[in-house]
């Protein structure tokens, strides 16, 4: 693509498919003529208008390289992922629907760190009903048998919206009412998605989890609204959870510096590190002109992770990573050093960063 970054939604989407992928390459698509061949390089982020034969050569060799490499560690990915020293790291799959589960278990999921909810509401006209949402999270746990599911709720806005409720412009939509800021500004319909998840709730092991928190009081208003919503499933005789565990993605600078108080709240915490990124560096994740400067790497991202993990520790709760960083085998090692248990990833990295975490 022209425009774009590889932390933004189409290039997640990318990725989960496998479908290889190189973005915010700038403004070249006009020079490409029909029947061209152009060439690229996922890992490298190049892309070639017309390559030479050597060219072509040396890309169809490493292609063919990292395919026998996928192969080779898919052998393994059924296994477990313990570190040499026996720390057992949790591998889980990011999905963004029913579809997504049989592949993802496939490659080794040991459960479902991330299902992004959102997709289940774009692409159509009206919101989905209660009864549809909890279908739709029951299928993706029952094909699951009993590995764990993270649900994360509604987040919209940002490079999301909801095509059917008409919202204000905002000049900066990522700073602006998305997330957690979202679904607490209509009541109405983040109530019916957590109705639908506690229903869910009832038979499988599924967590609660949400997105773009920044504030304390944001979670006390989600609470309030999980007991009105379970006051009402008593009222009208609807099994549910009664004890959902909830925890949040820890994504704004703000939810890391507060992580000592959030931590009072919450049962886990995910970090997602594709937005802690963007917040941390102040730079947007779907702008490829400051792209570079949107990865986990820096320093300034890093201590954050770390900060977040000292925060659980303090009280004992898990904590996972669920941004593009976990799917990334070189990081592996670092992430374990750091005391992140869990890794939820896209799917197609599961058995590498599986492969991976046993050789640390
Ligand atoms: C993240 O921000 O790291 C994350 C996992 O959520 P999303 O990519 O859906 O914003
Ligand atoms: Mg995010």
């Amino acid at each position: 693509t022209e425009l774009g970054s590889a932390n933004d939604h189409s290039a997640i989407l990318a990725r989960a498919l496998g479908v290889p992928a190189v973005t915010g390459v700038g403004p070249f698509l006009g020079q490409v003529e029909d029947g061209q061949t152009l060439a690229l390089d996922g890992s490298r982020g190049c892309v070639w208008l017309a390559p030479t034969p050597e060219q072509l050569q040396e890309l169809e060799q490493k292609g063919e390289a990292r395919a026998k490499e996928r192969a080779a560690v898919k052998q393994t990915a059924q296994r477990p992922a313990a570190t040499r020293d026996g720390r057992r790291i949790l591998v889980a799959a990011n999905i963004n629907g029913p579809s997504d589960v049989a592949h993802a278990l496939d490659l080794g999921a040991e459960g479902v760190g991330l299902f992004r909810t959102e997709y289940l509401f774009l692409d159509r006209v009206s919101p989905p009903t209660e009864e549809e949402q909890v279908d739709t999270y029951r299928l993706v746990a029952r094909q699951l048998k009993g590995k764990p599911l993270i649900v994360r709720t509604l987040d919209v806005g940002g490079d999301k919206p909801l095509p059917y409720f008409r919202s204000e412009h905002e000049a900066n939509p990522f700073l602006g009412r998305r997330g957690l800021r979202y679904s607490l500004d209509r009541p109405a319909l983040f109530k019916l998605q957590l109705r639908a998840i506690l229903r869910a709730a009832a038979e499988h092991p599924i967590k609660l989890m949400f997105p773009m928190v920044s504030t304390f009081d944001e979670l006390v208003l989600v609470d309030a609204l999980i007991d009105e919503a379970c006051a009402e499933l008593q009222g009208e005789g609807l099994p549910f959870d009664d004890d959902i565990a909830r925890g949040i993605m820890v994504e704004t600078p703000a939810a890391v510096l507060a992580a000592d108080h959030l931590v009072r709240l919450v049962d886990f915490f995910s970090i997602g590190t594709n937005d802690l990124s963007q917040y941390m560096m102040a730079a947007d994740r779907s702008n490829a002109a400051v792209a570079n400067l949107v990865t986990p790497y820096q320093p300034a991202v890093l201590r954050a992770i770390h900060q977040v993990v000292e925060a659980a520790k303090s009280k004992g709760i898990p904590v996972s990573l669920c941004g593009e960083m976990a799917g990334d085998p070189l990081a592996a090692p670092l992430l374990i050093g750091l005391g992140i248990g869990e890794l939820s990833m896209s799917a197609p990295a599961i058995p590498l960063v599986k492969a991976r975490v046993r050789e640390v």
